[in-house]
């Protein structure tokens, strides 16, 4: 990399606020997409072609990396985009933001011998940009229309994968979602800095373009029920997410400025969309100059600490009360997160809120992790009078989520769930106990990746089809 090169690196690494006053930026466009371009090509070829496809492998798509890295390598982009586009319905979002480091980089065999993993993300990432930007993805067309309908509910990534190639096949596809928006999480839930919107909205758009009719601010349930969606289409997938957040029962719980992630997380991600943000607007959401306390360990805490930063924030501090090598969340976050200036409290409870009103600090005891649970995992236990008290301007509960009480939001108690709230499936068929409604996603799964939410939609829409075909022939049968 030239030194003019690294200058311009490091000059995109300032927020687009500051780049936008920099003069500076002026060639910055053209050399960075030289920079990018380069450095996709070297990193492509880095892959040995080990023959032992272990990236491949721990892909869920199974996406065949080894072949599009030759191909990027070649300078064949076009084909490679192809390539990745036949096992994946958005790449550039797994590019951006599946937890490379416990998949195919984690896996990647030059890693495994301590060479450095070459970075297939940011390859599949620049790839489909490179796509986009070409004008070669372009919207589906359709052969033979087929005369049978589906209904999926959600627009998140399971439902939008399972639509597009329902789609494919010349099904009529309306999806239902009770947001103003498509895309789930994409456009809601994970923050603008890890996914921009308008790479969640140039697919969205897509689909659209392509015959598949989206129904927005329509909460099945609510504005439409179950029993009316079945009447109306030839078999529904359900595909809404998990989004009843986990509670913390604590002294103070009530005050006022203490959060759920959800709530912190839309109102940014709102925020960033345009939208008029009443809670932000006042100042309730923003963390602007506040004290901000995150507790949780995982992805979504991480996503809250860091959007909070973003937002100049004077202090972030994360509570979680194992350590760091026992935390859920993925280490690449918490090292961003730390070099972002977030402050990591391990081994921290909470164990009061405390204010008049409002909360103004937690009080906090101490843990070690001394014995082990059936699965292995350490136990945290309290170390006794270890207590101590840090500022709260602003609460943030990350503490995961659970699958809202579906039966009761749909009206429908035939509809079989776990004992967790997710929704029982036929594991081969995909299908639920209601014939025609089949079910994908986190809310069979609980919460857990978009690249595993994209095979689901792709596994059932084969399921589906193979159950639409069959009604044809027994209709044509019954004739
Ligand atoms: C803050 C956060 C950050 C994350 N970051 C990452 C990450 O970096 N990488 C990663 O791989 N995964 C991440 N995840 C997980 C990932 O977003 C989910 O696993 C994935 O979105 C699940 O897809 P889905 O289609 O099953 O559900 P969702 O994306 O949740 O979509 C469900 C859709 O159903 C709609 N819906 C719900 N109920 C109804 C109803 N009654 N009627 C109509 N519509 C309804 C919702 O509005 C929503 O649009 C993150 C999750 C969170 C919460
Ligand atoms: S989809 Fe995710 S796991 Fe698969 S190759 Fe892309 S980044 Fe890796």
């Amino acid at each position: 990399m030239t030194d003019k090169m690294l200058k311009f690196v490091k000059l995109n690494r300032q927020t687009p606020e500051k780049r936008k006053v920099d003069k500076r930026i002026d060639d910055f466009d053209e050399i960075y997409e030289q920079f990018v371009h380069e450095k996709a090509k070297e990193q492509s070829s880095r892959c040995s072609q080990c023959g032992v496809p272990f990236c491949q492998i721990h892909c869920p798509l199974h996406n065949n990396i080894p072949d599009w890295l030759k191909l990027a390598a070649e300078g064949r982009l076009q084909e490679a985009s192809q390539l990745s586009h036949s096992t994946n319905n958005m790449p550039e979002v797994c590019g951006r933001i599946c937890p490379q480091d416990r998949l195919c980089e984690g896996n990647c065999v030059i890693e495994q011998s301590g060479h450095g993993t070459v970075t297939i993300g940011s390859i599949e990432k620049y790839i489909t940009d490179t796509a986009w930007e070409k004008g070669w993805i372009k919207p589906l067309k359709i052969t033979k229309e087929i005369d049978q309908s589906v209904g999926i509910i959600g627009a998140g990534p399971a439902g939008l994968a399972c639509a597009e190639e329902l789609r494919k096949s010349g099904y009529k596809v309306t999806i239902y979602d009770r947001h103003d928006r498509p895309g789930g999480l994409l456009i809601y839930g994970i923050p603008n800095f890890k996914l921009e919107k308008f790479v969640v909205e140039r697919r969205t758009n897509l689909l659209k373009k392509s015959g598949i009719v989206f129904k927005q601010k329509m909460e099945v349930g609510k504005n439409i029920l179950l029993s009316d969606l079945r009447k109306k289409h030839d078999a529904l997938l359900i595909a809404t997410g998990v989004y009843k957040a986990r509670e913390i029962e604590l002294p103070g719980k009530n005050l006022k400025n203490i959060f759920p992630a959800m709530d912190f997380l839309t109102a940014s991600n709102r925020k960033g969309l345009g939208d008029k943000v009443k809670d932000f607007d006042s100042g309730i959401l923003n963390a602007e100059n506040k004290n901000i306390v995150v507790i949780g360990g995982g992805d979504t805490a991480m996503d809250c600490v860091r959007t909070a930063i973003r937002q100049n924030a004077k202090s972030v501090k994360c509570l979680y009360r194992r350590d760091r090598e026992n935390m859920p969340g993925s280490f690449r976050e918490v090292y961003n997160a730390e070099e972002e200036g977030v402050e990591f409290i391990w081994l921290s409870n909470p164990k009061k809120f405390i204010g008049s009103e409002t909360v103004s600090s937690v009080l906090i005891e101490k843990m070690k992790l001394d014995k082990t649970d059936s699965s292995g995992r350490k136990m945290p236990t309290p170390i006794p009078n270890s207590n101590f008290e840090i500022k709260a301007d602003l609460v943030i509960k990350a503490l995961g989520f659970d699958p809202e009480d579906l039966p009761k939001l749909f009206n429908d108690s035939n509809l079989l769930v776990s004992k967790w709230g997710t929704i029982k499936i036929n594991l081969r068929s995909m299908e639920t106990n209601v014939p025609g409604i089949f079910a994908a996603g986190d809310i069979v799964r609980g919460a857990s990746l978009v690249v595993w939410a994209i095979r689901d939609g792709r596994e059932v829409a084969i399921e589906i089809q193979k159950y639409l075909t069959k009604k044809k022939i027994n209709k044509i049968k019954a004739a």
